[in-house]
């Protein structure tokens, strides 16, 4: 993959390029930075720069389709085995790295979620990284950087990875075709992720957020079970459950920005129900529910128990 195919990220490719230029890469790299902000795919994009020797990977030849599929016999690539990095996973790459390559001129791995080392493979790979074996390429890739041991971090050159620019973002999705009214609500709520811009922008998941926001409108406390079951099923999965407070916090900014007379509003497909609540509540009323938002985020950031926070969450705002 060309670095030309990567969006954003200047600096890094920069950085990365010149190293190559030099013959100077460092033997461990670290890329940090949130989840979808093209961290992978620079890495991939080097990799096939270095076996292909060139300034750059041509994507064409077989070294670089092999890469790209994963199935090249010099890079090897690893990821967490559900929780964690397990310790086999790690002696497996040294058993590798110490062989010649096979037709690169290095070895190479990637390691994703760096941050998700158990504490055996953690020191096994710390090993690795103070006495490379040959000159093997090292990418270690998280969007943790605080859960990685320093140790692992001070043997590695670091490159940070800034979130990308909503606009860059809403370009991109208008490039693949999206209705440009998707692409900029989706671009606003990625929050600097094209991987979060793309499955938000998918039919379903527009369309699942926007029966949400409505189910979570209609909550009264005249009818408790429709309350309860909302928090129940949303319980079920912490990460949509956090994704949802997020949505949720959203959508009354905006009620917010419409009471104060902006237009400015980022989920322009909910006008209607924005305008209704914008004249149905005060500015303080408003201001309370994004206080309840946060607090419910907060609770299930500390694991308090998810659908409690979430039945607290849904009486507060179903009483006001
Ligand atoms: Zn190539």
């Amino acid at each position: 993959m060309p670095y030309g195919d990567i969006l954003g990220q200047e600096s890094c490719l920069t950085v990365l390029r010149r190293s190559l230029a030099k013959r100077k890469t460092a033997h461990a790299y670290l890329f940090e930075g949130i989840e979808g902000c093209g961290k992978r795919k620079t890495a991939i994009a080097f990799i096939e720069a270095v076996f292909c020797g060139r300034d750059e990977g041509c994507g064409q030849c077989s070294s670089c389709l092999r890469i790209a599929q994963s199935q090249h016999p010099d890079l090897q690539m690893i990821e967490p085995d559900g929780a964690f990095i397990k310790i086999d996973q790690i002696r497996e790459l040294q058993k590798n790295l110490s062989f010649r390559p096979y037709e690169a001129p290095r070895k190479a791995c990637i390691i994703d979620a760096v941050d998700r080392l158990n504490p055996a493979a953690g020191n096994a790979l710390l090993k690795t990284l103070e006495e490379p074996p040959g000159n093997a390429l090292i990418i270690l890739l998280t969007a943790h950087v605080g859960a990685v041991l320093p140790t692992i971090l001070s043997r590695c050159q670091r490159l940070h990875f800034p979130a990308l620019p909503q606009t860059a973002v809403e370009e991109f999705l208008v490039g693949r075709d999206y209705p440009p009214e998707t692409a900029r609500i989706a671009a606003t709520l990625a929050g600097g992720s094209l991987k979060k811009a793309l499955d938000i922008s998918a039919d379903e998941a527009l369309a699942e957020r926007k029966n949400l926001l409505v189910r979570i409108d209609s909550l009264t406390t005249r009818e408790m079970s429709p309350l309860f079951s909302a928090a129940e099923e949303l319980a079920g999965d912490k990460e949509k459950a956090l994704e949802m407070l997020d949505l949720l916090a959203t959508y009354l900014r905006d009620v917010l920005l419409m009471r104060g007379g902006s237009p400015e509003i980022v989920n322009s497909d909910l006008l209607s129900l924005i305008v209704r609540n914008a004249s149905r509540f005060s500015l303080d009323d408003i201001m309370t529910r994004i206080g309840n938002v946060f607090e419910a985020r907060h609770a299930l950031q500390r694991n308090v128990n998810p659908r409690l926070a979430l039945e607290v969450l849904f009486m507060r705002l179903a009483e006001q």
